[in-house]
Order: C-alpha cells, then sequence, then structure tokens
C-alpha cells in the first residue's frame, strides 16, 4: 500500500533574506518528497526566524509552547528551528523546548532533510550549526513562489558593522556568489517565465569585495569590472543583456559603498527599474556615527540628488529608525530635514528596540518609549504627506502594470486588479473585460492617488499577455500539489506569489 507523503509548513518571520531562504527549504523538502501542507495539520513544521526584534525568543518559544499539545496529539509529527534566532542561541532552544526535533543555523539550511531523518530515526533533537557557509544557498533547490518574480541572491552576509544590527554575527562575512552564476540562474527563471528578478544581498553595492584582491578574482569579475567599473554596476549591465527579462530591482545597497557607475548602469540599462530602495536609517551625523555607519547627510543626499538628475521619474524609498540611544530632538529635526530633502516616495519608518547581542542594545542614551513615539508619529506624518504629494505628481500618467496575484485586498468587492508599475508603486485598476492573468502586464492611466498607492479606474489601454501569466496558468492546471514537479537547482516551481516583505531594519 503507498504511504502518503509527509507534509510541511513554513514559518518565516523577518527580511526578504529569510522569505527566499524559506523558498529553498520548501524546496529542499520537496525534493525530499514531503508536500507543502493545504489545510491539515502538518507533520513537520518548520520555523525560519528573525533575531532582529527584541522580544524575538520570547515570541518563538510561545508558538513553540502552543505547538506542544498538538504534537503530543499528532504522532510522528516534528518541529526544526532555522533562521537567525537558531543561529544566535544554539543549544538553548533545544534545553527550553525539548520537544523541538531539529535546530539548524543559517550557514546550513541544506541539511534540513538529513536532520530531519536522523531525529526520526534516532529519536532524538538534532542540533547543528555552522559557524561559515556549507554550501552557497543559490545552488540548493528552490521553490519559487511567483511564476513572474523571483529573488536572486548575489551575496550572503555583510562585512559591515552597525551596532543596532545582528546580521554581520548571524550571516557571516560578505561572501559573494560568481556572477556567471547568478546570470545562469537569472536566465533559468527567465527561460521559466520570470519576467522580474530582485537581485539580493545585504549590501549589494559591495558585490565583488567577497572575493577579496581584483587580481585574485575569478576572470569573469575582471571582465565586468574592466575600465574601474564596479562589479556590481558590471551585473546590472550584464542583466540588461538577458533577453526577455524585462524588470532589473535590487535591494538593498549601502550608501558608503554607492558609486557614480551604478548610477549610469542603472540609467543606461533599459530592463533596470527607475527605483531604489536606500536605507537612511538617520539624517543626523552624531546618530550615523553611533550606528557606525559611515556616510554622513551630505553624501546620502548627495546620491539622491545624482539619481534623480540621471533616472528622474525614480521612486526612491528607505528604512528609518527613530529613537536610536542618544538621539536628540536636534538629530531628529536632521532625519526630518533628509524627509523633506529626499522626498521618498515610501519610507519603512522603525521605532529603535535593543537587539540583544548588538553593540546599541547596551550603549547609554536608551530614549523613554514615549520621546520615540512622538518622534516617530511626526516622522510617519510627515512622509504620508510626501508620499501622497509624490502619487499625485503620477494622476494622468500611463503605467505598464505587472499584474500580480495578492496584492489587493479589496479586489474582489473593488472588481480591480493589482499590480506594479515599473518603479515599484502599487496600482489598482479596473479589471477589463477580456482575461487577465497575473503575470501579464496592462497599460492603464492613472485616475487617483492615495499615499500608499495609485488607483487607474478608466478602461484598461493594452493588455499584453506574457510566458510568465502562460507560466501562472500551467500553475493552475497543476494544482497545488505539483510542487515536486518544479523543484529544481535553482529553478522556479509551483506556488503562491511572495507576499512583498517590508525590510525589517537595516539591510535585512
Ligand atoms: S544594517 Fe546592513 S550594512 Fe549594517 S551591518 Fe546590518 S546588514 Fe550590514
Amino acid at each position: 500500500m503507498e504511504t502518503a507523503a509527509r507534509t510541511y509548513e513554513i514559518r518565516t518571520y523577518g527580511c526578504q533574506m529569510n522569505v527566499h531562504d524559506s523558498e529553498r527549504l520548501s524546496g529542499l523538502l520537496e525534493s525530499a518528497g514531503y508536500v507543502r501542507a493545504e489545510d491539515a495539520e502538518p507533520d513537520v513544521v518548520v520555523f525560519n526566524t528573525c533575531a532582529v526584534r527584541e522580544n524575538a525568543d520570547n515570541r518563538l518559544y510561545g508558538n513553540l509552547g502552543h505547538l506542544r499539545p498538538v504534537k503530543d496529539g499528532h504522532p510522528g509529527m516534528q518541529i526544526a528551528v532555522g533562521g537567525c534566532l537558531a543561529q544566535k542561541d544554539r543549544d538553548t532552544i533545544a534545553k527550553r523546548a525539548p520537544w523541538v526535533d531539529v535546530v539548524f543555523g543559517t550557514h546550513n539550511i541544506g541539511s534540513l532533510p538529513a536532520l530531519l531523518e536522523r531525529a526520526r530515526v534516532q529519536s532524538e533533537a538534532q542540533v547543528e550549526i555552522e559557524e561559515s557557509l556549507v554550501t552557497f544557498p543559490s545552488t540548493l533547490p528552490t521553490r519559487r513562489e511567483s511564476p513572474y518574480a523571483a529573488w536572486v541572491s548575489i551575496s550572503v552576509g555583510c562585512n559591515n558593522t552597525c551596532t543596532f544590527c545582528i546580521v554581520p554575527s548571524l550571516r557571516g562575512k560578505e561572501k559573494d556568489r560568481r556572477p556567471g552564476e547568478i546570470l545562469a540562474e537569472v536566465e533559468a527563471l527567465v527561460a521559466e517565465g520570470v519576467l522580474e528578478v530582485t537581485l539580493l544581498g545585504q549590501n549589494v553595492n559591495a558585490y565583488g569585495s567577497g572575493f577579496g584582491a581584483l587580481s585574485a578574482a575569478p576572470d569573469e569579475v575582471r571582465a565586468m569590472t574592466e575600465g574601474g567599473q564596479s562589479a556590481f554596476a558590471g551585473l546590472l549591465r550584464a542583466c540588461g543583456g538577458v533577453e526577455g527579462l524585462e524588470r532589473v530591482r535590487f535591494t538593498s545597497p549601502h550608501p558608503k559603498d554607492f558609486t557614480d557607475d551604478v548610477i549610469a548602469a542603472m540609467a543606461e540599462t533599459p530592463n533596470v527599474t527607475p527605483s531604489l530602495h536606500m536605507p537612511l536609517q538617520s539624517g543626523s551625523d552624531a546618530v550615523l556615527r553611533a550606528m557606525r555607519r559611515s556616510y554622513r547627510q551630505e553624501r546620502y543626499l548627495g546620491i539622491i540628488e545624482k539619481v534623480r538628475a540621471a533616472i528622474p521619474d525614480a521612486a526612491i524609498t528607505t528604512d528609518i529608525i527613530v529613537g536610536f540611544p542618544g538621539e536628540t530632538e536636534a538629530d531628529f529635526e536632521e532625519t526630518l530635514h533628509v524627509v523633506r530633502e529626499a522626498r521618498f516616495s515610501s519610507a519603512f519608518t522603525f521605532q529603535y528596540s535593543k537587539r540583544p547581542g548588538t553593540p546599541a542594545a547596551t550603549m547609554d542614551g536608551q530614549l523613554p518609549k514615549e520621546v520615540v513615539q512622538e518622534r516617530y508619529e511626526r516622522l510617519i506624518a510627515l512622509q504620508e504627506e510626501i508620499s501622497w504629494a509624490e502619487n499625485k505628481k503620477q494622476l494622468g500618467r500611463t503605467l505598464e502594470v505587472l499584474v500580480a496575484e495578492g496584492e489587493g485586498r479589496k479586489d474582489e468587492e473593488t472588481r480591480r486588479l493589482s499590480g506594479r508599475a515599473r518603479d515599484n508603486r502599487l496600482v489598482h485598476f479596473t479589471a477589463p473585460d477580456e482575461r487577465v492573468r497575473p503575470g501579464d502586464m496592462v497599460t492603464v492611466e492613472v485616475t487617483y492617488a492615495a499615499p500608499h498607492h495609485l488607483v487607474a479606474d478608466k478602461p484598461v489601454l493594452d493588455v499584453r499577455r506574457t510566458r510568465a501569466g502562460d507560466a501562472w496558468e500551467t500553475r493552475q492546471g497543476e494544482g497545488q500539489d505539483a510542487g515536486q514537479k518544479g523543484v529544481a537547482l535553482g529553478m522556479p516551481s509551483i506556488g503562491r506569489p511572495a507576499q512583498p516583505a517590508s525590510p525589517v531594519n537595516g539591510c535585512s
């Protein structure tokens, strides 16, 4: 008699890196014969954790506690904990929650299926944490969540030491992936129908530094940097040569390493989108110094000015931390000044909270909650005003929108569809009579602007059926259990599109 495949569920916390790692965990599990649990209780629950937030550990143990009686009533159920918190807390997790079966770190996600099997056979918790990367994660099987847009890792880890950030100690030093491998993955994705890729790294502008001295770098890197061009600018231009790739995005750049040749590559490569997410964190030089972020306000605004000169329609977004230890009212005013000058189309704003293990957590000058809250509200009010004013400039414009799935919560009741413009603005548009699929492109005229989205309520001007739309349709036909068929090394597969993950502070 055939036994049913074991089912799994992955609960992801934190940043885009984790979202993409979860695509790999899904791919690994499906390659090993597991299938995604749809409605029923899963046989395996994997927590892909984040250590960025204060109290992240309390929340994890709370969730694990809730799962304990479920596990007791479900023979054979296994629980695995991976990600940054697992890397940080290691043995503690198995001690505090002995009903956990597997603990694995950020450097060895490829071991998950073997660890689950070993835990099952030995009836004993398996804890395996590596200090450095075992396999570059992009060589692992991946279950892509979207048929039209994909993350592509170009590097992991970070060589910076921002005092609020736990990433360097948990993800290690920057390691770069060879350009040939990155481009091969991009080409494979495009061949599967993907139209948009987002190049992913903690500090994409430092791409290339992970190979060490240029003289020691692979030939392909040296070719890319000929004439003194930075490796990241070379990579963007190389993505411009991938036929069928319509949109290239990247996240996140660090202002310290942002070079003019990257701006030129953005402006001169037609498929690189007119959008830039560049973390500010603070507008105050004193706070930036305390954060150990080595650019200053003048440099940040200088980059924005150059980007605006080269790409006038660029939508620029950012991350800002309010209430970093020692931040004075005058420091905060500097942040408001940058926000007014930069005119971000939107900003991810965070109230500073201590992350255990980071230098900032023990700094003097921690601010009372009410001070941080009051500043935060002022910042939000200003940014909302600017976002709205910037969006109003889009009224009457004609935009090409990549139709998305799951981006418009009210689409059904408003009879609209939703998608992203080239600059990544969210657009809700009236559904045309003809059928439009996620992954297709529509051309619409903007009729209304809200601070966080645009509306196009006139009839759609054009519908372009795409390979991505075909790929989406094929997936629907294959059904939800088609996961195993779609898993391949670094290749797309079946699934729901990734929800847009907001950056969780810093570059992560
Ligand atoms: S905030 Fe970004 S640049 Fe700074 S240490 Fe963290 S990952 Fe690196």
